[in-house]
C-alpha cells in the first residue's frame, strides 16, 4: 500500500487496462517455431500465443522493403504477453517476416525475384517471371499457405507500406471499419491483385483479410512510435467484433 501511495504520488503509477496475470500460463506463452526456411535458407519463425477457437493469423514484411510491421509484430508479441487475458477464448499466430531474404536485401521480392504477394492460388492468378510460373512457386508462400490450412484463421492482417489505407478481401469491410477507427489510416478498397493473398484467402477462401498498409515513413519510426500509432489496430483485429470497452481501455492508457 505504500508503495502504491509514493507511485501515484510520484505519478509512476498508471492503473492498467486489463488486469496483468503474473506468471503468464504456458498455454499463453509463445515458443518462437521454425515454419520453414526461405530460398537462401534463412529460417521463416511464428509464434503463437492462446488457445482459443477464435484466431488471428497476422503477418509483416511479405515485402522484404516494407519492414515496419516487423517491430509492430513484435510489440504486439510482448503486449499479449503482458496481457493475456486479451487471449482469452482466442489465438494469434504471428509471422514477424515473411520474406527474409527480402528483407536481408531490401527488396520487394524473394530471393528468386519474385513478389511472394502474387504467387497464391487465384482464379486472377497470371504466371510470369515475377509471380512465379506456378501458384506457390516459393517457399516463402507456401509457408503462409500451410499457416492459414493449419490454424484456418477466423481473420488475417497483413502488413504492408507505404499506402496509407487500410485495404480489404473478402468479407472484411466491417472489420477494416473498426481497425480504421483505431489509427489515421482511411478505409481504401485498392482492388484484389491477381495471385495476391488478398484475392488467395479473401476471395477464394472467404476469409476476412486487412492489409494494414503502413506510411512510408513508418519506418523511420522506433518501435515505441509506431506501436503507439497502429498498435491499436492490431488489439481491434484480434478482438474483433468484441470488447470495444478493452480497445478503450488500451487507447486511454497506451495511447494518450
Ligand atoms: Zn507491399
Amino acid at each position: 500500500m505504500t508503495l502504491f501511495v509514493l507511485l501515484a504520488f510520484t505519478g509512476c503509477y498508471r492503473p492498467t487496462p486489463y488486469p496483468e496475470i503474473v506468471g503468464v500460463p504456458k498455454s499463453l506463452m509463445s515458443e518462437t517455431r521454425i515454419v520453414g526456411r526461405s530460398v537462401e535458407h534463412r529460417p521463416i519463425e511464428c509464434l503463437v500465443l492462446g488457445e482459443g477457437k477464435d484466431v488471428t493469423l497476422i503477418l509483416a514484411t511479405i515485402h522484404g522493403n516494407e519492414p515496419a510491421g516487423t517491430p509492430l509484430v513484435q510489440n504486439l508479441r510482448e503486449h499479449l504477453q503482458r496481457y493475456p487475458r486479451l487471449l482469452q477464448g482466442r489465438r494469434v499466430v504471428l509471422l514477424p517476416v515473411a520474406n527474409p531474404d527480402g528483407l536481408a536485401h531490401n527488396r520487394r521480392h524473394n530471393a528468386r525475384g519474385i513478389d511472394l504477394n502474387r504467387n497464391f492460388a487465384t482464379a486472377n492468378r497470371i504466371n510470369s517471371p515475377t509471380s512465379g510460373y506456378r501458384a506457390l512457386s516459393e517457399p516463402e508462400a507456401r509457408v503462409i499457405e500451410q499457416l492459414i490450412r493449419q490454424y484456418a484463421p477466423d481473420r488475417i492482417v497483413s502488413i504492408h507500406q507505404p499506402l496509407a489505407c487500410i485495404d480489404y478481401d473478402g468479407p472484411a469491410q466491417l472489420l477494416a471499419q473498426r481497425c480504421a477507427q483505431h489509427c489515421n489510416l482511411p478505409v481504401k478498397k485498392l482492388g484484389a491483385r491477381p495471385g495476391s493473398l488478398g484475392s488467395y484467402a479473401g476471395l477464394r477462401l472467404g476469409i476476412p483479410i486487412i492489409t494494414l498498409e503502413l506510411p512510408g515513413r513508418a519506418s523511420r519510426l522506433n518501435r515505441q512510435s509506431l506501436w503507439q500509432r497502429y498498435g491499436a489496430v492490431l488489439i481491434a483485429a484480434i478482438v474483433y467484433p468484441d470488447s470495444v470497452t478493452l480497445i478503450e481501455g488500451f487507447k486511454k492508457h497506451f495511447l494518450n
